[in-house]
């Protein structure tokens, strides 16, 4: 049986340790004409490896997990929940300033999501800003007597964003907050704001992991738009490496921006694109890819050095960019050959 070059491990498999390779994870939507790698491109033992190790791992976990929440054509089932390993959102103003929010698939929401405040307990820090200290109840600090007289200064001197009330209680006393002349009661946070929306802090980590996935993507459609043969050329060991196997390279460099790449085409607001273009860098050229999740957060990054003496033309005769569309679920290829600037504004 004749054997073949996986893209990623370069080892040599026979053809049944081969299998289809999505250019855009599943997770970020399915496509009509879903650009896939088959024919003997990426093999099976990489291809699990990065649904398991990589993209299970932001699926529910990042950025664009909670860009997916809300714009994928085809809703999440109600009741997922963003986990806060690489994303915590925190009210920003007034009354939830300082509380940390779950994120909330729901339907019945305009906008897909509702935010879950955590279980905390809220003592007043300022009477006319209305703000609160926000602690979990097992670090809830004893009172200081200037706490004490701002309490005494405030209607609502303590908020219970949803810690049972048995449990709470006994601790508010032992801890030097709850005496006679005061009355307890137990509001929701959202009773007292009275306002339907407020802002929140959205603090992102974007660690080695959602880079990788990143990276694998403009390298699959490098591979899909090209050919095998280009892609198996040593000009792209490293971040060959850094995909598979996280191995960083100095020579290698990622940039992210808030916005699209500006000349990419969107037909909406979710749609994804993906492309390759040459980057100017110390009066040279790189060549790099770019990638936008959802039309909101653009990655750029290097993925491997020219040959200086060859032309650009010489290595590839254009550089392109695919546009997968969230709403017809459909792609459009086109030539790219733009620098990644920062978002328009938008009418
Ligand atoms: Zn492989």
């Amino acid at each position: 049986m004749q054997k073949h070059k996986c893209i990623y491990c370069l080892q040599l498999k026979d053809e049944n340790e081969f299998n289809r390779e999505h250019v855009v994870p599943r997770m970020m939507g399915k496509y009509q004409n879903g650009f896939v790698l088959s024919d003997f491109q990426v093999c099976q033992e990489c291809n699990t490896y990065f649904s398991e190790k990589l993209e299970n791992g932001i699926a529910l976990d990042s950025y664009e997990a909670l860009l997916r929440m809300q714009h994928l054509d085809k809703p999440m089932s109600d009741g997922r929940k963003l986990i806060g390993n690489r994303i915590k959102l925190i009210g920003d103003e007034g009354i939830f300033k300082g509380i940390p929010f779950t994120v909330v698939t729901d339907s019945n929401n305009p906008y897909r999501i509702r935010f879950d405040s955590e279980p905390m307990v809220g003592i007043i820090k300022s009477v006319e800003k209305h703000e609160y200290d926000y602690y979990v109840l097992e670090e809830l600090p004893i009172a200081s007597e200037e706490v004490i007289k701002r309490m005494k200064e405030s209607t609502q001197p303590i908020i219970n964003t949803g810690i049972d009330r048995a449990l709470l209680e006994p601790v508010l006393i032992e801890r030097g907050y709850l005496f006679k002349q005061f009355t307890y009661s137990e509001k929701s946070i959202y009773d007292l704001h009275k306002e339907p929306e407020f802002t929140t802090a959205i603090n992102m980590k974007i660690d080695s992991i959602m880079r990788r996935v990143c990276a694998k993507t403009v390298f699959n459609y490098l591979c899909y738009s090209t050919s095998k043969e280009f892609v198996l050329d040593s000009r792209f060991d490293e971040i060959r490496d850094y995909i598979r196997y996280g191995n960083w390279s100095d020579r290698l460099w990622f940039r992210y921006s808030k916005g699209p790449v500006s000349t990419a085409e969107m037909p909406n607001d979710t749609a994804h694109v993906v492309g390759y273009m040459w980057y100017p860098e110390n009066s040279h050229w790189v060549f790099c890819g770019c990638l936008t999740w959802f039309g909101d957060f653009t990655y750029v990054f290097k993925l491997g050095d020219t040959d200086q003496k060859i032309q650009k033309v010489n290595m590839l005769n254009s550089t392109r960019m695919a546009c997968f569309n969230n709403v017809d679920r459909t792609i459009k290829e086109d030539d790219a050959v733009h620098i990644f600037q920062t978002r328009q504004a938008r009418d």
